[in-house]
């Protein structure tokens, strides 16, 4: 069994590996999420122990990037207490199980072991929005019966609004989620909705992305 631990704080991602070690693991750390998304999708874990707060690119978008790829690894996502960060946005990545930080190695370990039992998680769920549709496992969009083409960006854009379908999310989620906090001018956001809407709103007459004055936008969860 070959755990990958994701982690920057030095005394963390040393006690977790003698622990998993200890117990018979072999273990590769990283301390940049970039370079873990690297090393989980260039080998095969049987597990992942992913830190949120990280150098490079942050542990929610790592997550989601590897079940884009279709990479469905065990992940134990790591959060701090009181962040900015919530568990539920966690688990809606893409995560298997978290813990808060700070965490008993013990409790760690044994929900590590159940999550390897557990093995592999499912396929993620086709997200819908009346007609509108997009597969993650698959990337694959669709409006009706056609098939929308869609970049890599469009897709993860579009993925985060159907994930909150309903509700409203402004620009500043958008570049933290889709763009993983680069630095950003939020016209860039606007550039890209245009885009979306040129593809599943404009040829079909709908519209789905409703731009909501002030905030951001929201997709409408009955496909406009
Ligand atoms: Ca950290």
């Amino acid at each position: 069994m070959r755990i990958l631990i994701v982690e920057d704080e030095p005394l963390i991602a040393r006690a977790l590996r003698e622990g998993l070690e200890a117990e018979g693991y072999a273990v590769d750390v990283s301390d940049r999420g970039d370079d873990g998304l690297w090393r989980a999708t260039e080998h095969a874990y049987d597990a992942i122990v992913l830190d949120v707060m990280l150098p490079g690119m942050n542990g929610y978008v790592v997550c989601r990037e590897l079940r884009e790829k279709g990479i469905n690894t065990p992940i134990m996502m790591l959060t701090a207490k009181d962040g900015d960060y919530d568990q539920a946005e966690g688990l809606d990545t893409g995560a298997d199980d978290y813990m808060t930080k700070p965490f008993s190695l013990v409790v760690l370990l044994a929900r590590l072991r159940a999550l390897l039992r557990r093995g592999p998680a499912e396929r993620p769920a086709t997200l819908t929005a009346g007609d509108l549709s997009l597969d993650p496992a698959d990337r694959v969009c669709r409006r009706g019966d056609d098939e929308i083409e869609l970049t890599p960006r469009e897709f993860s854009l579009l993925r985060y609004l159907m994930h909150r379908a309903g509700e409203p999310v402004s620009k500043q989620d958008l570049i933290e989620h889709v763009w993983a906090g680069d630095e950003l001018d939020a016209s860039v956001v606007q550039v890209y909705v245009g885009y979306l809407r040129r593809k599943i709103d404009e040829p079909y007459g709908r519209a789905a992305i409703e731009t909501i004055r002030g905030i951001g936008y929201r997709l409408n969860a009955s496909g406009g």
